[in-house]
């Protein structure tokens, strides 16, 4: 199935009480695994690229990567750049074929962060490429982007409410108490916060920091109107412990294949359990 855009599966998601996982992949195998597990639970997906990995591995090794396994596959597939606050960045994703990107503007000042997050709707839309924005600032370190906890701060309502009449994003992902990375103290969402943003518009909600969430968290959240839920620290402990305890198990075999295989199935077993979670298996229309 050719790639598709966030737009509809997050609309679906939305209306229809589910979210999609939007998984940070690492290289070709952790792709290959979040493809895999959406596909075996018939589940749409979004698979999540930081700025830097695609750095790393090109833009063209990327797309040749995820046209051929979206090839394969009967699932809505979406390639989604996370967290830019790079135009430039986020301007040769469009002319590479990326589905949707991710304008992080939330740093700057209100007006800015609008300026720049409705130059990026603008450069999008034409090619029918969603965008996703933020408001409010999420702490925690993502990719190049670390905001301290001090200046983390929650996403005001009524700015929430100006920001998205101003930008005609597809998805909005509003700070409302989650961080990127591990969570040192219980995390604490503020489902208030988030019930007014839910009345304010019926536009899909990304909720990020996803890793190390609860059930119930998770539950919460897409009952009030969650659809997008991110998750990036989870598979990084899942492709680094993959390997290593494969090895701690047979410290005297050197057969590399077996210990990539050995990682695919512990990123994609943590697939599988997000996926499920967030209640879109079966999903596929
Ligand atoms: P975690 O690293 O906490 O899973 O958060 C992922 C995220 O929100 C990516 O934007």
């Amino acid at each position: 199935m050719p790639l598709t855009n966030m737009t509809d599966m997050l609309r679906a998601a939305r209306s229809e009480k589910y979210a999609v996982g939007a998984f940070n992949i690492l290289d070709f195998n952790s792709m290959r695994a979040v493809i895999e597990a959406a596909e075996d639970l018939e589940s749409p997906v979004i698979v999540q690229t930081s700025e830097k990995t695609v750095k790393l591995w090109g833009f063209r090794s990327i797309m040749n990567w995820i046209r051929d396994l979206a090839d394969k596959t009967n699932i809505p597939v979406a390639i989604h750049l996370d967290h830019c606050k790079n135009i430039d960045f986020i301007k040769a994703c469009i002319d590479s074929g990326w589905t949707s990107v991710m304008i992080d503007a939330s740093s700057l000042p209100f007006e800015k962060n609008i300026e720049l997050s409705r130059k990026v709707v603008e450069m999008a839309h034409p090619y029918g490429i969603s965008v996703e924005a933020e408001l409010g600032e999420i702490g925690g370190v993502e990719d190049d982007i670390a905001v301290e906890e001090k200046d983390a701060h929650m996403v005001n309502p009524q700015k929430a409410k100006v920001f998205l009449e101003e930008v005609n994003m597809d998805c909005f992902a509003p700070a409302i108490g989650t961080a990127h990375g591990i969570y040192k103290g219980e995390p604490r969402v503020d489902f208030d916060r988030l019930k007014e943003i839910s009345h304010i518009s019926q536009i899909p909600l990304a909720l990020h920091g996803g890793t190390g969430l609860s059930e119930a968290v998770f539950k919460r959240s897409i009952a009030l109107g969650c659809a997008k839920i991110n998750i990036s620290t989870q598979l990084k402990y899942a492709f680094i412990d993959g390997f290593v305890n494969y090895h701690k198990d047979y410290p005297d075999e050197y057969n590399p294949l077996n210990v990539i295989n050995a990682q695919f199935s512990d990123l994609k077993e943590v697939i599988l359990e997000n996926i499920k979670l967030f209640g879109s298996a079966k999903k596929v229309n």
